[in-house]
Order: structure tokens, then sequence, then C-alpha cells
């Protein structure tokens, strides 16, 4: 399905581009500003996603999708459910990099960071709407983990992919070498469980730049 892109978030621009907490000038936030509006005007996000009963091994009911790894396995135990998720920028984020390569370096790599955190947003606010769903059906959502995270493998990648036909539904694929195409693309697993579950501190909250950050965000405590 579409999905709209509401907002790209400057702080999460500003980590992709190595940014910890220290001040920035005015120049580049004008920059980043110009970029996020580029890209949001350019890029055509879309989301595909799937519910899964989920058995001891960690298997998606039906499917060959199994999770692995001691980490994501931590994170799905408890459940009785999986959801497999892949969203994707779409290919007017490739060609909007190319032609910004083409133009400027500088903007180019501004852009890159700014596209990596509009992938992030647009999952951000699925995971957000799903948590609101399920609460109201007494369920929990854990956080999400993507393959390529701690131990979790990047080839779970293309099995997410190919349970959730991902080619024809969202126009994402899998090269050989295991990048997505678009690269503007993230695939996750997350878990449904009966009973509370424990999440990550949410973003400024575990970090250590937290005290003196000018950008730190009061709610994440
Ligand atoms: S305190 Fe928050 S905004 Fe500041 S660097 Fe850390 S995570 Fe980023």
């Amino acid at each position: 399905m579409q999905v709209e892109l509401r907002k790209i978030d400057m702080r999460e621009a500003l980590h992709y581009l190595g940014w910890r907490g220290t001040p920035v000038d005015e120049a580049t936030l004008v920059q980043i500003r110009s970029q996020i509006d580029t890209a949001k005007a350019g890029v055509q996000p879309r989301l595909t996603y799937k519910r899964f009963a989920m058995d001891g091994d960690f298997r998606a009911a039906g499917t060959t999708f199994c999770a692995q790894g001691e980490d994501v396995r931590r994170m799905l135990g408890g459940c009785g459910e999986v959801v497999l998720m892949a969203a994707t920028l779409g290919a007017a984020s490739e060609q909007l990099l190319l032609r910004t390569q083409a133009r400027s370096a500088g903007d180019a790599l501004i852009l890159d960071a700014v596209l990596s955190a509009a992938i992030e947003s647009i999952l951000d606010e699925q995971e957000q709407s799903m948590r609101r769903e399920l609460a109201g059906q007494g369920l929990y959502l854990t956080d999400r983990y993507s393959p390529g995270y701690g131990d979790m493998p990047l080839w779970q990648t293309r099995e997410i992919c190919t349970v959730l036909g991902a080619d024809r539904a969202i126009g994402l694929t899998v090269a050989r070498s295991g990048i997505m195409i678009p690269r503007k693309s993230v695939t996750c697993v997350m878990g449904i469980s009966k009973t509370p579950v424990a999440r990550r501190p949410a973003g400024c909250a575990a970090c250590p730049a937290r005290a003196t950050c000018p950008m730190a965000r009061p709610g994440d405590n």
C-alpha cells in the first residue's frame, strides 16, 4: 500500500550524518531543511506487512521464515504472533539521489541521510499505529528488529521479502549481493504478545550525549 511521508526528523537526519549532539551551524540546518523538502516532494513510500501465528521455533506459521539470532529471539520470546514488514521509498528515491549526485556531492550526502531518516519515519508511524490498534485488543507489540542488526543475519531480508511478495506488493527486490533495490528500503520483524513486553529505551533516553545535546527530546526519559 502507498503511505504518506508526514515528517522527516531533523535529529534523525543529523544522526545519519554522524552527528552526536554538538551544536550545528545554521547554514547546515538550512541545507538539511532544503533536502527534507526535496525528499518529501520526491519520494513515493510504500509498505506491506503480514501477521502470522508463531511457533516455539520462532517460525511464522505456513512460511519459510524462522527468525535467526539470539537478540531477535529474545525480543520475540513469549510472543504468540509475529509481524513481517517491508517498506521502501520507491524508485523515485533512487532517481532523486542520482540527480542530486550529478549536481552536488554535498547535497547528495545530506539527501542520503535525509532519505534514511524518512524510511525510519514511515516505519515509526506504522509501528505506532499498530501499537495503538493492538492495545485496543489487549495485545502488546514489541520493538522492531531488522536483519543485519545485532546477530540477525542479513540474508533474512530476502526471506522476509519473499514471504511478503514484496516485489509485486511494493516494488522491492533483493539483489544477489543482498542489497535491497530501491536501496532506501527496510525489512523488519515485530512480535505480538498477550502480556506486556520489555521495550528498548526510546531515542534520547539511552544516549550518552543527552545531558548536553541541544536537540535532546524532553519526552524521552
Ligand atoms: S540526546 Fe537525542 S538528539 Fe541528542 S544526540 Fe542523543 S539521541 Fe540524538
